[in-house]
């Protein structure tokens, strides 16, 4: 059995929807689907979820939100027009929409906003249903409620009960043809309607995966597949990862790969679901699959990825390495302020933490210095901030000599300068930290050295 997911884009209109119900209908395999709400259908739309948000604040903040509602609805009935799909299922979602409004007063606004977010894929996946139905096809919709996907934590950013994989799983056995469902949302102990971070459909095909142990996790999206390096720097990129493991999905999408969420398939990856990013668009394209390994040629690169937004406190103190303590002294001081750590290269007598530029702002930053100062008695202390991190990821790295050699070669050749080096001991990939201008020039350099 395949589960598959389709995102925004891939529901916006009534032309893309088609599209979606004649993938589905090409493979009998394909019998749980998780939708998203209808995304944008150009640059300067708006998504569904934007246009309830929108209306969730208008409501709370007690305004008139007949402009708001009559936005959200009119998405659906464009889609239900295209398709002759009859009144029925928008004065449906009409009649919901408002249901869901008139809860306002008894909700808190957190609980409230998580009920209006919902509707966007509640409403969406009732009528991908009917849009099954009028092309004569059988396709029945279930929800989180009846199949029993429980969440905890907290709205907006809830996470699954684990206990619900037994519910979801006993639920779907007894399911026969194909499933709608929506993603994004759960209902906690309690009955009240939560969802998961932004993006959350993912989550939802993910966690349903893993219940029904799927043969795939088919990912839809707007691309053919996940490009060994971002078209934006190299453009003449042609050819996608056939095949990459989670170990290196996992390395890449930390360096800003945006087309999987390396968070949202945690489910999927545990279970050992093979993911299977794929095209809406372009259905006979296989995609990149995505699986616990694969077959590797030795000294393959698989993706040169780049991520902004990351700082360097460096250390220095003579004869730092005999100073017991030093180290976990300035990680307590990081924790005090709450600020995650990213990378700890180290020198001699120098010390180099890798954080987040997010994590330390200004004030901050004035704050964790001061105290390393105080506390550590340094002989100097600073703070390098715009910094990029370039990722080489691949298996095909392990035990091949001269990897990082080609990568240092090509980044001098372009007349960069490095600031970091890091290479775990997994070998799957190694790091290097560049000044951000320096990121598009470094980019192609690495793709050329690995790919040229
Ligand atoms: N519709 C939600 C969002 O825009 C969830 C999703 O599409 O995955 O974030």
């Amino acid at each position: 059995m395949k589960v598959c997911k389709f995102g925004g884009s891939s529901l916006a209109d009534a032309t893309q929807l088609n599209k979606v119900i004649d993938i589905v209908l090409a493979d009998p395999a394909r019998r749980i689907v998780v939708v998203s709400a209808p995304g944008k259908r150009d640059k300067g739309d708006t998504k569904v979820t934007d246009l309830l948000i929108a209306l969730a604040d208008a409501a709370l903040a007690g305004e008139n939100t007949d402009r708001q509602f009559a936005a959200v609805v009119e998405r659906y009935a464009s889609i239900a027009d295209e398709l002759k799909l009859g009144d029925d299922i928008v004065s449906e979602i009409s009649r919901d929409i408002k249901g869901r409004l008139a809860q306002c007063a008894e909700l808190s606004p957190a609980e409230f906003k998580d009920l209006m977010k919902a509707a966007g894929e509640d409403n969406n996946a009732k009528l991908v249903a009917v849009a099954f139905a009028a092309r004569g096809k059988k396709a029945r919709y279930a929800g989180p409620k009846e199949t029993g996907m429980i969440l905890r934590g907290e709205f907006g950013d809830a996470t699954l009960d684990p206990e619900s994989y037994a519910t979801l799983s006993r639920a779907f056995s007894n399911f026969e043809g194909i499933v709608i469902y929506p993603g994004f949302f759960g209902y906690t102990k309690e009955g009240k309607v939560a969802t998961f971070p932004r993006g959350g459909s993912d989550i939802t095909g993910s966690i349903l995966a893993a219940a029904v142990c799927a043969d795939v996790y088919e990912n839809f999206t707007d691309v053919d597949s996940v490009y060994p390096v971002d078209p934006r720097i190299v453009p003449e990129v042609k050819e996608g990862i056939p095949t990459m493991t989670y170990r290196e999905m996992r390395e890449l999408a930390y360096a800003g790969f945006g087309v999987f969420a390396d968070d949202a398939v945690i489910p999927a990856v545990r279970a050992r679901i093979p993911i299977n990013i794929r095209n809406t668009n372009h259905p006979g394209e296989p995609g990149t699959m995505i699986q616990q390994s694969r077959r590797v040629v030795p000294g393959t690169v698989v993706g040169v990825a780049s991520a902004d937004g990351f700082c360097n406190i460096v250390v220095e103190k003579y004869l730092m390495n005999r100073e017991i303590g030093f180290g976990r002294r300035l990680l307590q001081i990081l924790e005090s302020e709450r600020i995650p750590y990213e990378h700890m290269p180290s020198g001699v007598d120098s010390q180099c933490i890798v954080i987040k530029e997010q994590y330390l702002p200004k004030e901050v930053e004035r704050r964790v210095v001061a105290t390393i100062k105080r506390e550590l008695e340094p002989d100097f202390v600073t703070v390098e901030r715009d910094l990029t991190m370039l990722m080489v990821v691949g298996e095909g790295m392990c035990y091949t000599p001269g990897m990082l050699a080609k990568a240092c070669l090509a980044l001098a050749s372009a007349g960069i300068s490095m600031s970091m080096v890091n290479q775990g001991s997994s070998e799957v990939s190694f790091m290097i930290a560049i000044r951000k201008q320096d990121r598009d020039n470094a980019v192609r350099a690495l793709y050329k050295a690995f790919f040229g």
